[in-house]
């Protein structure tokens, strides 16, 4: 049997009338003899409402009935996909996580698909069905309901696909595919043909919200080609693979950055050994992300300062929790809101000297300061003033030659 499997993201399904244009793409893929299996995200908003409402109740709603109230936008979408379908003449019905089933393990709020049943949905495509499924959702095995975290309609999809040994996985979004940087940012961003997986994964963690970076280690381990396109315009996309399919590659593939960072600063730490630990332990247990890390040289071999990043939510608490560690002592806490992290991505700076320079000379020609810096192998990302942003992609931009 030749399936594909489609998923449709929240701005996608966003409206009545979209819906029924999600109905078309549908009807047309039913067209060409392959089995379609539909996945779907709820519709854009819906989330973060229902996320609004546990803050409202409480500050420390329990997890396990987040993942329920959190997942049920799906089932409206998906309900609507397939009253929509049944409407034009196809057989389609709604199926939730949980009546598949699809199994997730780990933590609510953030589980991982580990298996999915086939049998009934292998029996309704053989029906003649349009099976809509609810994506960012399954259930454990104490049977309770579970999401994949933000943006896991995309690591359904994509575990589907991989289960369901399909010939085609196409992430359908508002995007024309993944472009060199946020196309909704700059005009100047341009459409990849063709991006690798562990580029992609780097992007999408970096901030490039077009992918969920934990659906991108999915495909990346299951070998699952994703074509990523959009619902609106009917024109080729993206398409994420391995790096053996990509004949040409750039130096850098693409700019990724993120709006809310908050830097923070101890000054005066007592500089021995077991203290970052003792720092980081307290906020790993509050499940605080700790993200870019300088330590500077002790000038008078007793005190040095310590810089890190958190995300802006997590600022409050973070400084709560340093200031109640009796394990540590410093002199003072500098904080700093507005900072963003820039990083340019690509496989080629592995084989290319000079990469780092390049993108140094390229901000301080633009009198762009850079406050921490971080690499891998395959990235550089430093911390700027969130106002330069846009300077600083139009400046890294030009001196990649991404606009070509
Ligand atoms: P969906 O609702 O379809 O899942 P998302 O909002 O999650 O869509 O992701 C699509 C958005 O990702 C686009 O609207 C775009 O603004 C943003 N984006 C950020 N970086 C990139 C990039 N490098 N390429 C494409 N889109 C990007
Ligand atoms: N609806 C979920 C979210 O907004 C899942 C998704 O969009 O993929 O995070
Ligand atoms: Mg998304």
């Amino acid at each position: 049997m030749k399936i594909v499997v489609l998923k449709f993201g929240g701005t996608s399904v966003g409206s009545i009338n979209r819906i029924k244009k999600v109905a078309d793409i549908i009807s047309r893929n039913t067209k060409n003899k392959k089995k379609v299996i539909v996945v779907s995200s709820a519709m854009s908003g819906v989330t973060n409402e229902l996320i609004r409402k546990t803050r409202q109740i409480s500050n420390n709603f329990e997890p396990s009935e987040y993942d329920v109230l959190v997942s049920s936008g799906e089932q409206m979408s998906c309900a609507l996909i397939s009253g929509r379908l049944n409407h034009i003449g196809i057989k389609s019905r709604s199926w939730l996580g949980w009546q598949v089933p699809i199994f997730t393990e780990g933590d609510y709020k953030k589980s991982r698909i580990v298996n999915i049943f086939k049998k009934k949905i292998l029996k309704y495509l053989n029906s003649g069905g349009v099976p809509i499924i609810t994506g960012f959702q399954g259930i454990n095995h104490q049977n309770r309901l579970t999401t994949l975290e933000r943006g896991g309609s995309d690591a359904s999809a994509i575990m589907i696909a991989k289960f369901f040994k399909a010939e085609k996985c196409i992430i359908y979004t508002d995007v024309e595919g993944v472009y060199t940087t946020d196309p909704n940012y700059t005009k100047k961003a341009k459409k990849i043909k063709k991006i690798s997986y562990e580029e992609m994964l780097e992007m999408s963690s970096l901030g490039a919200k077009v992918m969920q970076p934990a659906s991108i280690q999915d495909a990346r381990l299951n070998r699952v080609n994703v074509h990523v396109q959009s619902s609106f315009v009917n024109k080729p996309g993206t398409l994420i693979t391995k790096r053996k399919n990509i004949s040409k590659e750039k130096i850098i593939t693409g700019i990724s950055f993120t709006k809310n960072d908050s830097k923070i600063t101890l000054i005066g730490v007592v500089d021995k050994p077991g203290v970052a630990a003792s720092i980081f332990e307290p906020l790993s247990k509050n499940f605080i992300n700790v993200d870019m890390v300088v330590q500077n040289i002790s000038s008078n071999g007793k005190e040095t300062d310590l810089t890190f990043t958190v995300k802006n939510e997590d600022v409050t608490k973070t400084e709560r929790l340093l200031k109640n560690n009796k394990k540590i002592k410093f002199k003072s806490m500098l904080i700093k809101k507005n900072v963003s992290k820039l990083s340019i991505i690509g496989v080629g700076m592995i084989t290319t000297p000079g990469v780092t320079y390049r993108m140094f000379k390229a901000l301080a020609e633009n009198k762009i300061n850079i406050q921490v810096i971080s690499t891998s192998e395959i990235k550089i990302s430093v911390l700027i003033d969130k106002k330069l942003i846009n300077k600083a992609v139009h400046a890294l931009h030009r001196e990649f030659n991404l606009e070509k």
